[in-house]
């Protein structure tokens, strides 16, 4: 197999190994590793499809980390695709009102971080053990709510590594709150801090780039990493779920092999609709990649004008892990669509971060076209929750929701016959209180616990283990810190 290369968007770095780009994480010059060429399908899609879901992720994945052999890729599918799903699909596709939900929240934390989070701690592990590290790797993480818990789930007991999550003590669902201070494992750490979001992904940055302490840590035998999404071990795993929708169509006799489908995504941080957007390029027959948003609707302006700004209001909305300005792995499509332009892309990054703005080229905007961006107002999300309910008796999250009423629009707009796939990308079982008030009003008067009864109830759908006696379970993570306390208490943990 033809061995493949990673590069910064910002030319900082070239010729990076796969192994070496999952545990730097972040390019030195601050750029992201993109593969140097997409890689095209080394087989054909007849070859593929009637294939389990493990057995898939190895002949996409193997495209991206050739320098793995194939025993240490599938020993890491096998260990993250596994009983901790509740689906033996892995990832199902339902079919709804004419169209196909692919439901990405089947893993332990009822999110679709968990498709990739599952499966980082072990790329990362056997990339370490490659390149020859032998230092025990900690996983800082500052979160919102779904990115640290999925990774906590990933890391919990994996030998040679401890975790450490970030989180504002008053920031977070009451649900989500407790699904981390639950969590099991020896080597996890969770820490609320009297802070926001912003304050504890600051707080972890400066730990990153702190040298000093860094070197402190190194002569004590370890050495930080990060789980957040512009690591390329995170977006590799989530191309898999496109091919694997597809090949599901083809098997339920929805589509031939060939026919044109269209995928839709919620999206926040842009790592799933890029892993969408690889896909096709790959040689998946994808027609439109429709870009969801809620109110904070950067990109859906980006994709209408080719101006991207993130100097506006931040609305928190009912869909929080899409409330986001500013859309990390969008560097990517800039460097692909650039023609691999890293001075362009670097240009357009460093234009963002002194003027909160920038505008691409003529150029590049005609190769968006398989793009279209819509986005969807709270209203409007919650009123398609409760259409879809009403009409199919299937119940989606708020994420979904942003999807399915974009997607909605979109059809009318164009009347597009090709069948299209929505990514699905939390349980409505995540945000019972947003989801039971969208259905009827009189349920605000409970709680988010009891809601998990209520929805149960309603819905027939089996409660997550997940989440089963969650405000039940014993609490484990109690401290609490400033946020400008968050160096000691990573040190306090390390070296005692
Ligand atoms: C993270 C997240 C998103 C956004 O995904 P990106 O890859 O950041 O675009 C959407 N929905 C849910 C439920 C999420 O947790």
């Amino acid at each position: 197999m033809s061995q493949i290369k990673y590069k910064s968007t910002r030319g900082g770095q070239v010729d990076i190994s796969p192994s070496y780009a999952i545990v730097q994480g972040i390019a030195k010059d601050g750029g992201l590793f993109v593969p140097q060429e997409i890689p095209k399908l080394d087989c054909s899609l007849e070859e593929l499809k009637d294939m389990t879901y493990q057995e898939l992720a190895y002949h996409i994945m193997k495209n991206y980390l050739s320098d793995f052999t194939e025993e240490e890729l599938r020993d890491c599918i096998n260990k993250a695709y596994d009983k901790k799903f509740d689906d033996k699909k892995i990832a199902p596709l339902v079919k709804k009102d004419g169209v196909y939900f692919l439901e990405l929240f089947h893993g332990p934390t009822l999110a679709f971080k968990d498709m990739a989070l599952s499966i980082l701690p072990y790329l990362l592990k056997t990339a370490a053990k490659k390149l020859d590290i032998k230092k025990e790797i900690v996983i800082l993480t500052a979160t919102s709510g779904d990115t640290g818990k999925a990774a906590l789930e990933g890391f919990a007991d994996v030998e040679g590594t401890k975790i450490i999550v970030f989180f504002p003590q008053d920031g977070v669902s009451e649900i989500q709150k407790r699904q981390m201070t639950t969590q099991t494992g020896d080597n996890t750490y969770v820490i609320g801090i009297e802070g926001n979001f912003d304050d504890a992904q600051n707080g972890v940055k400066q730990i990153f780039g702190d040298v000093e302490f860094n070197n402190y840590l190194a002569e004590n035998n370890y050495m930080l990493s990060s789980a957040n999404s512009i690591n390329i071990g995170r977006l590799v795993p989530q191309i898999v779920y496109y091919f694997y929708a597809y090949f599901q169509m083809v098997q339920e006799g929805e589509i031939s092999l060939g026919d044109i489908a269209n995928v839709v995504v919620p999206t926040g941080n842009f790592g799933n609709i890029l892993a969408a957007f690889y896909a096709k390029q790959m040689g998946l027959p994808i027609g439109k990649l429709i870009c969801a948003s809620n109110d904070n609707k950067v990109l859906y302006d980006f994709f209408n004008t080719g101006k991207y700004d993130k100097d506006r209001e931040f609305i928190l909305t009912i869909s929080p892990s899409m409330d986001i300005l500013i859309s990390s792995n969008l560097e990517r499509l800039l460097y692909h669509i650039s023609n691999g332009d890293t001075n362009k892309t670097k240009e357009l990054m460093e234009s963002l971060k002194t003027d909160g703005n920038y505008e691409i080229t003529q150029e590049m905007k005609e190769k968006l076209t398989s793009f279209y961006g819509g986005y969807a107002s709270q209203e409007e999300t919650i009123k398609k929750i409760k259409e879809l309910f009403d009409k199919t008796a299937y119940l989606i999250d708020t994420h979904t929701a942003v999807a399915y009423s974009v997607y909605k629009a979109y059809l009318e707009k164009t009347g597009d016959d090709n069948k299209a796939i929505i990514a699905s990308t939390a349980s409505p079982y995540k945000f019972t209180n947003s989801v039971m008030k969208a259905i009827d009003s009189s349920y605000e008067a409970y709680s988010d616990f009891e809601l998990i009864e209520k929805m149960n109830a309603l819905t027939k759908v089996d409660i997550p283990v997940g989440i089963k006696d969650i405000d039940k379970r014993p609490i484990r993570h109690k401290t609490v810190c400033k946020k400008d306390e968050m160096k000691s208490a990573v040190e306090k943990i390390l070296i005692k």
